[in-house]
């Protein structure tokens, strides 16, 4: 049973200032997930948690982050830019982009950022951007093919297809890579590699980190290159579905150690550093969007209209993804009625639950559509018309901050060249 961190009395007093729709944050769950991270990772002393900044681009959320040790992963000028406005310096960014422009690289390399380069004619790209190429860079690897785990009887618990991915080099090419910046004065090397999303697996950063650590082991036998660190990216999961199990980090932290121990250490490569980039994990079970009931419809379906929309949260109509919803003060009721909660935009697949179970509504009740913390309102857009919400912090004390005041139609038009 998933329980908001939200009760009704606290979402009625919020709304006599902020009026719905709203994304709101749990401030003591993402301390309690950062710490969480840190003590599975503890083994390691170089380790480093890098917030992916697309899944929650809001800076009352990466201080929160950067108090609790965390760095930035940014993947665009604006993500580089923010996180320089945030404070994080240095190596406390990992700039992981694609397809990147030329103005990308320098402001990344300005701020001393860790560039890992998605392609190996980026190797010569950066060197003619910068005139120089970092001492530290790391590379992005796509081992190809499909990669699946824990085949059971329902299928595979993972799967996913890096062979169909844009992203990352070759094996050849990753070797190649290293070799060349070495060359242009390299001196120490990352490996990083995304393989699958939102795995819902103790299984999957293990089973990423043998592949990783078995390319470094290879690559700096073969061409002397000094590992720093390899980094797992982002992809470790939550279960947005009541029924599903949670990962255990404590057990994913252990299952990389061994891997560690087993291929890393006997290569001499022991002092490596290990780097996460986990967006979803960190904040997804977080946030939640907050929204009232304002019209229901009895057609062919019974529905359920609500003042938020896929503008708010994209995920179930891109996606078809589930969020699960409860009726804020309603949480013991039976869930005796089947409703499709939808928003108002022109756009049939806006709906937020379809054949939904759940305890009657009545309008007026409060909605609380949960594990929207990460690219929930990230993904926000204008369609429509439609405007972005507001962002609150439920701060530890049970008190709440606006971290990001709604859009105005003043904001819609502000771009528009009026004839
Ligand atoms: C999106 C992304 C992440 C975060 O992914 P999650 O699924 O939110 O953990 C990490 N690294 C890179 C390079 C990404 O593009």
């Amino acid at each position: 049973m998933k329980r908001p961190f939200l009760t009704l009395a606290q979402a009625k007093e919020i709304i006599k200032t902020y009026p719905t729709p709203f994304h709101i944050y749990d401030e003591a769950g993402i301390r309690r997930t950062a710490r969480a991270l840190r003590d599975a990772f503890a083994w390691n002393p170089g380790f480093r948690e890098y917030f992916a900044v697309k899944a929650t681009p809001t800076p009352g959320i990466l201080k929160i982050l950067q108090e609790e040790g965390c760095g930035t992963d940014c993947s665009s000028l604006t993500e580089l830019m923010m996180a320089d406005r945030c404070g994080f310096t240095g190596h406390d960014i990992m700039f992981s982009s694609n397809e990147t422009p030329a103005k990308e690289y320098q402001l990344a390399d300005q701020l001393g950022a860790i560039i890992n380069l998605d392609d190996i004619t980026h190797v010569d790209f950066l060197e003619k951007t910068l005139g120089h190429v970092p001492e530290l860079v790391c590379c992005r690897y796509n081992p190809g093919g499909v990669f699946q785990l824990g085949e059971s009887k329902e299928g595979f618990q993972v799967m996913d297809n890096p062979g169909e991915a844009k992203y990352g080099m070759t094996r050849a090419q990753l070797e190649e890579a290293f070799v060349r910046l070495k060359a242009m004065g390299a001196k120490r090397f990352g490996i990083h590699a995304f393989l699958a999303s939102n795995t819902i697996s103790n299984d999957y950063y293990p089973a990423l980190a043998r592949i990783l650590f078995t390319a470094a082991a290879e690559i700096a036998e073969k061409t002397g290159c000094s590992i720093a660190f390899i980094n797992l990216s982002g992809g470790v999961g939550i279960p947005y579905r009541p029924e599903q199990p949670a990962n255990d980090i404590a057990v994913i932290g252990e299952g990389v150690r061994q891997a560690f121990q087993e291929i890393m250490v006997p290569a001499g490569l022991g002092d490596a550093a290990i780097f996460t980039e986990l967006g979803r994990f960190m904040l997804g079970p977080n946030g939640l969007l907050i929204t009232t009931a304002v019209h229901e419809k009895h057609i062919y379906k019974e529905y359920i209209g609500v003042d938020a929309c896929a503008a708010n949260l994209m995920r179930p109509a891109i996606y078809g993804a589930y969020h699960h919803i409860t009726v804020l003060g309603r949480e013991d009721e039976p869930a005796d009625h089947v409703y499709d909660v939808v928003g108002s935009l022109c756009e049939n697949s806006d709906k937020f639950a379809i054949n939904r179970q759940l305890p009657a509504i009545h309008m007026g009740d409060i909605l609380a559509i949960h594990d929207t913390g990460a690219h929930g309102f990230s993904m926000g857009y204008n369609y429509n018309g439609k405007l972005r919400s507001a962002e609150l912090l439920l701060r530890e004390d049970g008190s709440v901050k606006l971290l990001r005041r709604a859009e105005t139609p003043e904001d819609y038009f502000a771009t528009i060249v009026w004839d």
